[in-house]
């Protein structure tokens, strides 16, 4: 059967629906030139949103801390997600909103003056971890690189000051790691490039309170793991206390729950995916099916 012709992706770029690879942005937007922007990420799997309007209420909250405006409700924001996925035909989707400062007028450098830009775009599923690496389990490097102080960027506002987990990510692949974790000032990991962290030790999971965005992913192993009655701790992670873990895993909405078997040389529990992590990672993807949480799109006639 041919793809369907726009199946690389649709963005919306100043009002209009183009295919991904003619999107593009005005050099001078302050997005570009100083990472001055928000995003946020939501998944479409078997034609259906998840959890999107946890996505959009996590936009606007982290529109507000970096006083960037969408010009759009969350609603109108809603419409204009659906349209990229639709017009694609896509029913795995990565499905990308954005607001940029936009530019001050010529000659101002007064970033109240800036006409924010909104910009979306809809393109196949990216997974953070490939699949012979999620059937084996993640090799994760802890980075002598340390994250961005939550007092100098607030994780909790999704950002693109990445430059640490980028430094940080060449170093671990170099070394043959498969990913990175990078830590705080005072030795505890917090998160990576794209994901937040677990770990679980006799039947308990752990993952870091502060300093990390608080992924949806994140919240929804913690909602899972209290439908199945396992106790979860929001607390400092020290970067030995995961490495002597019996089992450990990433979420993102990149892929979900992603088993780690390796914390630097040290192989974590059995070396293989353990039996929470599994059973975590097959609710989530449960989960994928129950309207409590997924919104089905309407592809109408693409
Ligand atoms: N932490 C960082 C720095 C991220 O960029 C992401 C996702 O892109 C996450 C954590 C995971 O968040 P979510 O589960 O909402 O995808």
């Amino acid at each position: 059967m041919p793809s369907h012709p726009l199946s690389d992706g649709i963005a919306f770029v100043r009002g209009d629906y183009v295919p991904i690879a003619e999107a593009a942005i005005p050099i001078t937007d302050w997005g570009f030139l100083r990472s001055d922007a928000t995003y946020d990420v939501v998944t479409v799997w078997e034609g259906a949103f998840f959890r999107l309007d946890e996505h959009l209420e996590r936009f606007m909250h982290s529109c507000e801390r970096f006083r960037l405006d969408p010009g759009l409700t969350p609603a109108q924001i809603e419409g204009v997600l659906a349209e990229c996925v639709r017009r694609s035909g896509l029913r795995s989707s990565y499905v990308e909103m954005i607001v940029t400062r936009g530019q001050p007028p010529w000659g101002s450098r007064d970033p109240r003056q800036a006409v924010n830009r909104f910009y979306a775009f809809a393109v196949p599923f990216v997974w953070i971890a490939n699949e012979a690496q999620r059937e084996r389990g993640l090799h994760v490097k802890v980075s002598a690189v340390q994250r961005i102080p939550a007092s100098s960027v607030d994780p909790r506002a999704k950002n693109y000051h990445w430059n640490d987990l980028t430094m940080g990510l060449l170093v671990a692949l170099d070394d043959g790691a498969d990913t990175v974790v990078l830590s705080d000032a005072q030795g505890n990991v917090v998160e990576g490039p794209g994901f937040n962290i677990f770990c679980i030790k006799d039947g308990a999971l752990v993952t870091p309170r502060e300093g990390v965005l608080e992924g949806i992913s994140r919240r929804t192993v913690i909602e899972i793991a209290a439908s199945l009655g396992l106790p979860v701790a929001l607390r400092a992670l020290p970067a030995e206390e995961l490495r002597g873990a019996d089992e450990a895993f990433l979420t993102s909405s990149g892929g979900g729950v992603l088993p780690v078997t390796r914390v630097d040389d040290r192989v974590v529990g059995t070396g293989r995916p353990g039996p929470v992590t599994q059973r975590l990672l097959a609710t989530y993807w449960d989960w994928h099916r129950d309207p409590a949480y997924s919104r089905a799109i309407d592809y109408g006639q693409s």
